[in-house]
């Protein structure tokens, strides 16, 4: 049992505020495993103050970016010997794969953290120009205090992905985790308190959303940086619009597949396994719409329905394990709710549907709707979880039609023989990324939503960019 009774603010262990509890719930036992303090809006005032009187008097801000490396490098250092830990602690808060979440929940978090460590030694911080009307000065200034919000399915991940640049930037921040993943925030705590960042630079409150709200709209608070649904994002953009306050948002996503004519099936469909069902299906960029030409429409819904009906289900902290339980009951019963939509408009469960692969937990069997079209909810809403819509089309023209018929735009994958042509299909795709016979997130790289699915880039040095205001220090023209 995972027990804290406190909030990580201004550098000190903090009792909260108020009484409240948030329990950690296994998803694979449905027994409670952590309790920690359910952070009310007297808690994120506290934290708020501490990053502002950090940020506004403390050292960090004032720092050379290559101090704030040494920093965070050591913090960097601490993260990659317990790489293990962590991803054990995600694993059983929120029921990710162990192979998966070894490397998901833990080493690419700290890969992008030790990303911005060296980022920090070559990004243009300031530069002098000519300007047209005498020398200019460019300096790039930390934003301020970052509200940093995060959803559950790749906790770690998504707060590093704020942290890591928010930090080099020098900015100061309020982590404010989900609810289902409060714990791995408490070892990260104690981490960063090791590594020596100073007191108040970094503040955690576990919270539910009425909680984050508060934190988004309070005015100490001067950028949000927010990675969840699309409906969540869409209100905090309205508050962050009204106040002008900068603001990132990742968003949902229904990215698609294209399978071309020349694919070569069997790497194609083990692709998916990575592409389409990662981290149990729960995942924004998850390829959750497998496009087949016509003519192997019948191979390709042969292939898909064996490789996911073969994949093992089970105990997440098994390493065989290739899908494990949903985060939540509620989360189950909604994937399950798609799953009688998929069958009510007309599309056929090729594989999986709603026998459960467990009496306990919170499983649900992954599934692969044949037959579906790009009307159907199924291939519109973002479901979440292990299910898989697959649909047929005619021509290529018609594939990247279908791919962009989408409120979203994160991901997408093109999966073919000719690579050449796989990158100029790919160009076509409105989204912020789409693979070529794979689907990754390299943190060199910006990661980000056309539409719906999101404002501004993390990662690459686009990701810092957005932890910075730009300065323009203008000067008279030397005297001829
Ligand atoms: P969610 O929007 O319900 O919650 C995400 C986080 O925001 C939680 O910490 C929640 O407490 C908080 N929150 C919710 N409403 C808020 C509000 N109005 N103000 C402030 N805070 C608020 O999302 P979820 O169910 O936890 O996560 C799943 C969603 O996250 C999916 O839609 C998924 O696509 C998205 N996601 C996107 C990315 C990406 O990079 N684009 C990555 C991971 C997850």
């Amino acid at each position: 049992m995972h027990e804290h009774k406190s909030f990580f603010i201004g550098g000190e262990w903090v009792a909260p505020a108020g009484t409240g509890v948030i329990d950690v719930v296994s998803p694979h036992t449905e027994e409670v495993i952590g309790r920690v303090p359910d952070g009310s809006e007297a808690d994120i005032d506290a934290a708020v103050a501490a990053a502002r009187r950090a940020f506004d008097e403390g050292p960090w801000p004032r720092m050379t970016p290559a101090e704030r490396a040494e920093i965070v490098g050591r913090l960097s250092a601490i993260y990659a010997a317990n790489v293990e830990p962590m991803a054990q602690l995600v694993t059983a808060e929120m029921g990710s794969p162990a192979l998966f979440s070894m490397f998901a929940q833990a080493a690419i978090p700290q890969m992008v953290l030790q990303y911005y460590v060296d980022l920090a030694a070559t990004y243009t911080w300031e530069d002098e120009r000519q300007g047209m009307q005498g020398p200019v000065s460019v300096v790039r200034e930390p934003v301020g205090v970052v509200a940093a919000i995060v959803p559950w399915n790749v906790p770690q991940f998504t707060l590093m992905l704020k942290l890591a640049p928010a930090l080099i930037a020098g900015c100061t921040i309020v982590a404010k985790p989900s609810p289902e993943t409060p714990l791995d925030t408490y070892l990260l705590a104690e981490w960063i308190k090791e590594a020596g960042i100073p007191d108040g630079v970094v503040n955690i409150v576990p919270a539910g959303r009425e909680v984050g709200a508060h934190l988004v709209a309070h005015p100490d608070v001067d950028k949000v940086s927010f990675t969840g649904s699309t409906g969540a994002g869409r209100s905090i953009a309205a508050v962050c619009g009204q106040q002008l306050k900068r603001v990132t948002l990742e968003l949902g996503g229904k990215s698609a597949a294209i399978i071309l004519e020349d694919a070569d099936l069997a790497s194609t469909i083990e692709g998916f396994k990575l592409a389409s069902l990662m981290n149990n299906g729960q995942a924004c960029a998850a390829q959750t719409r497998i496009l087949a030409p016509r003519s192997r429409y019948d191979e390709v819904a042969d292939a898909l329905a064996a490789m996911v009906g073969g994949l093992a289900v089970g105990d997440p902290a098994d390493f065989g394990t290739e899908v494990g339980p949903l985060v939540a009951q509620r989360q189950q019963e909604r994937v399950e709710g798609y799953i009688r939509i998929g069958q009510d408009e007309g599309a056929k469960v090729l594989v999986g549907g709603l026998d459960r692969p467990q009496d306990r937990g919170w499983y649900v069997a992954p599934t692969v709707f044949g037959g579906v079209t790009n009307d159907m909810r199924i291939a519109r809403e973002e479901i979440f979880g292990p299910v898989l819509a697959l649909l047929a089309y005619d021509d290529e023209e018609e594939a990247i039609r279908i791919a962009n018929d989408s409120d979203y735009g994160l991901g997408g994958s093109v999966w073919t023989a000719d690579e050449e042509h796989g990158v100029a299909v790919a160009r076509r795709i409105r989204t912020g990324s789409c693979g070529v016979n794979l689907y990754s997130i390299d943190p060199a790289t910006p990661f980000g939503g056309y539409k719906s699915s999101g404002l501004g880039r993390e990662l690459g040095p686009e990701g810092l960019d957005a932890y910075l205001e730009l300065k323009s220090i203008p000067r008279p023209a030397p005297k001829v």
